[in-house]
């Protein structure tokens, strides 16, 4: 078992299968022209599963894949197919726009819920965010895993002046439709602009569904980021992923690959442990993987506090998000 320094048992590995993506969200990517890795330094689809198999040995029981877009990777499929095999609950968070070209891999594979990200129901502020005009496609392929007993959680990102007047509109989408909306608090990464004024906070939202609707907190399962709520009677959920104003450090279970085969132990991590050179160079990756989780920081990579408002974006260090996998 992989346990840190202050008891936490690491048991979730989220595997960056690409830092490419056919969208370009603002808060993700960095502003100036970027250049995607090249595939002979991307992790192959043997060495994923090779190093996911390792992961699952030291007790790993869920595995989800991510990127940039890990659906814009040709083999895909076959790498869905192949850790589907492994004893983990599988899963992805995808932009959506791949999905429905997918729903027999995911089915084959037993995937049975889904993060697909949507910052907004409004197609015009779609393409503002993502700079593709893409919002039907991604809205529809939302359904189509709900129609494949598929369940859909939506991951939005929640800033002010941006979507921060859609709030209520998400909730509403949950009264008919069983969708389970996650608000993700904005976070700060290299190039993505963030100030703290823009962060919409769990209080925030919070007031904002209040004004229109009454809703009941639901029990929060272990480890889990997201603080849980349901208007009764509606069919969805809506939750709030509190990163910024209240860290679930305490319960972290997660460890991130990026795609260019780099262990990092916490999303907000400056270090890096190299995996895919020492799997190249036939090393046991083993205390490699032990001693990055040893070295785990208590909190938000050690590198600011949950005094947000006090950040200095600048002063971190770490990769932009795309570049992690998030
Ligand atoms: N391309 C996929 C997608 O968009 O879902 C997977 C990768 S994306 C980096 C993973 C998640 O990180 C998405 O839900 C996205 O909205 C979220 N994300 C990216 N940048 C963020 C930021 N600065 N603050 C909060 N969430 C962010
Ligand atoms: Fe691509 Fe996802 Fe980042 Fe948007 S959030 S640029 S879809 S990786």
């Amino acid at each position: 078992m992989l346990i840190d320094q202050f008891n936490r048992v690491h048991d979730y590995l989220r595997i960056s299968l690409t830092d490419n993506c056919n969208f370009r969200c603002f808060y993700c990517m960095p502003e100036e022209e970027y250049e995607f890795t090249p595939a002979s330094k991307l992790m192959q689809a043997n060495e994923i599963e090779a190093i996911a198999k390792t992961f699952v040995g030291l007790g790993v029981k869920k595995i989800r894949l991510t990127g940039g877009e890990p659906l814009v990777r040709k083999d895909a499929a076959e790498i869905i197919h192949a850790l589907s095999k492994l004893p983990v609950t599988l899963t992805m968070t995808t932009n959506g726009a791949r999905l429905h070209e997918f729903i027999p891999t995911l089915k084959q594979a037993g995937v049975t819920s889904l993060n697909v990200s949507l910052d907004t129901l409004q197609a015009d502020k779609f393409q503002l965010i993502t700079r593709r005009d893409q919002f039907q496609r991604v809205y529809d392929n939302i359904h189509l895993l709900l129609e494949n007993d598929i369940r859909a959680k939506v991951n939005v990102v929640a800033m002010k002046e941006f979507n921060d007047q859609e709030i209520n509109d998400f909730v509403r989408w949950t009264k008919d439709v069983p969708v389970h909306v996650r608000f993700i608090e904005f976070m700060p990464f290299q190039g993505n602009k963030w100030t703290s004024n823009k962060v919409l906070t769990w209080q925030q939202i919070l007031q904002i569904v209040e004004a229109e609707f009454s809703f009941l907190p639901l029990k929060d399962e272990l480890n889990e980021t997201a603080k849980k709520y349901i208007v009764p009677g509606h069919a969805g959920t809506f939750a709030v992923i509190s990163t910024m104003s209240a860290p679930f450090c305490g319960t972290c279970n997660r460890m991130r690959l990026t795609a260019d085969g780099k262990m990092k132990n916490c999303l907000f991590s400056k270090e890096e442990t190299d995996l895919l050179t020492a799997l190249r160079n036939g090393q046991d990756i083993i205390p490699l993987i032990s001693q990055s989780i040893h070295a785990k920081a208590k909190e938000l990579g050690g590198q600011f506090s949950a005094d947000f408002e006090h950040i200095e974006a600048s002063a971190i260090q770490n990769r932009s998000m795309i570049t992690i996998g998030g």
